[in-house]
């Protein structure tokens, strides 16, 4: 008989039961909640009379509109103020813990969830977001919901799921030097397209995710919904184990001993059989830029744009859009396309590894005159160990602004927007038209070093020239 995957395992160790329609009522091990997809929720909540069923296993932060400059209160803006005053009157009045700015644990909420250990192996994890498909780095599985599952899972701590099929995608051998997690997820997504896991699980497995820290493999699972995949994570291991011991919500003593346990148990078995899997070599990824208006229109930072003359006739469409969108041409290199902004940050690239890379490039120069570049860091817990390490004066000298933890440019529900057809080098996870605040505003996503070599140049640089 063939061995079981972990999402197999985690699915029937969390069934409730099967529904006649084909659907698995399943329960939520860790459901998180910020300010914007919360408060219908909790009214609709008040609406039908029903409490929140399991208050302990809610967690609450704020995140996408919270200021970056200053995040004292009451905020400049009195809509983020309302809102968040939503959200903690929501959460006192249902027993939800909450983490606001004054709590020094505020971030984003896939940046707070395995900093705090509240993400472990094993778990069923919602949240009102789409990037919630990070924290199956841990080997969770982890959806992204809408409001009124929200609502479903405060009221019932469960959701109605069709189980997903499950692809393994083995990236083997080494990266080179310069080479980031957050190209080898960029790389999958042009190799199986924005659509291409529809229906699926992506299990990232093989030498080069063996071989990432937490935080690169909470990169590549960050981006898993930008591939379509309805969650992704990676089997746990003695660096998830590492990672999480003597975190504040991770087991001590012999409970810790036997919670490793039972994750090691819920690891893919060796043969588990699989509905699909996918093979890419590490050693052919190169730091990559998206040139269009999906995360799947990339190419490595030493390539020309691709001709819609060579593309298949279902992808033509698209290309023209992209280029009518974005003013580049076919045929010439990416390195070289001129930016105005430079943004790293975001629940993709804004924890404490990221800023290293970051800072290792910005040590190298001044940002060019003209750019605005902006550091932000994912939580108060990676800006305090950035301060501890001496990053934001690192970034200061070069020129960029360091700024308090949030959202901030990834989706600029807050004060940090692009502004008309500025072009942005980001390290988040969308390049949306429109998505960072200004309705014709332009994103060349990167990884957080590549940001920091295009801020210094002024254009899109291959970061192995300045390593
Ligand atoms: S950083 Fe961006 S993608 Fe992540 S939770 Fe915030 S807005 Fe969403």
């Amino acid at each position: 008989m063939p061995g079981r995957s972990l999402l197999d395992k985690v699915w029937d160790a969390h069934t409730v039961r099967e529904l006649p329609g084909g659907q698995t009522q399943l329960f939520i091990g860790l459901h998180l909640i910020h300010e914007v997809t919360s408060p219908q929720a909790f009214a609709m909540l008040r609406e039908m009379k029903l409490p929140v069923r399991f208050p302990e296993r809610t967690f609450a932060t704020v995140d996408h509109i919270i200021p970056t400059h200053s995040q004292s209160r009451p905020l400049a803006d009195s809509l983020a103020e309302e809102m968040l005053v939503a959200l903690e009157r929501n959460c006192a009045d249902t027993g939800v813990r909450m983490y606001d700015t004054a709590s020094g644990k505020q971030g984003i909420v896939h940046v707070i969830g395995p900093e705090l250990g509240l993400t472990q192996p094993g778990m069923t994890i919602a949240c009102g977001d789409s990037h919630t498909s990070t924290h199956g780095a841990f080997g969770a599985v982890a959806f992204g919901i809408g409001t009124s599952q929200v609502r479903d899972v405060l009221a019932t701590q469960c959701l109605t799921l069709a189980r997903p099929q499950v692809r393994r995608i083995d990236v083997t051998g080494k990266l080179a030097p310069g080479v980031y997690a957050k190209d080898v997820i960029l790389a999958i997504i042009r190799r199986l397209g924005v659509k291409g896991g529809v229906g699926y699980a992506y299990e990232y497995a093989g030498p080069v995710i063996a071989a990432m820290s937490m935080e690169e493999r909470l990169t590549v699972c960050n981006m898993s919904i930008e591939g379509g995949a309805r969650c992704g994570y990676v089997n746990p291991d003695d660096t998830t184990s590492e990672y999480l011991r003597g975190r504040e919500f991770v087991p001590t003593g012999d409970a810790w001993t036997r919670a490793v346990a039972w994750w090691r148990g819920i690891a893919s078995d060796p043969g588990a059989r699989y509905d699909d899997t996918v093979e890419l070599a590490g050693a052919d990824i190169a730091p990559s830029v998206t040139w269009g208006i999906n995360p799947g229109q990339n190419i490595g930072v030493d390539e020309r744009l691709p001709r819609p003359a060579d593309a298949a006739d279902a992808d033509r469409p698209s290309l023209e859009e992209a280029y009518q969108y974005m003013g580049l041409a076919p045929g010439e290199p990416i390195a070289g396309t001129p930016i105005d902004v430079a943004f790293i940050g975001s629940c993709t690239n804004g924890r404490i590894s990221d800023l290293r890379e970051a800072a290792r490039v910005a040590r190298r120069g001044r940002v060019a005159p003209g750019v605005r570049a902006l550091v932000v860091p994912g939580s108060q817990a990676v800006g305090r160990q950035a301060v501890a390490e001496g990053l934001p004066e690192i970034f200061r000298e070069a020129g960029f602004q360091w700024r308090e933890a949030g959202c901030s440019m990834c989706l600029a529900m807050n004060p940090d927007k692009l502004v008309g057809r500025e072009v942005c080098a980001s390290s988040s996870n969308r390049n949306f038209k429109g998505r960072q605040g200004s309705p014709t505003g332009r994103t060349l996503l990167m990884s957080p070093a590549m940001v920091a070599a295009a801020a210094l140049r002024g254009e899109v640089t291959d970061v192995r020239e300045l390593l």
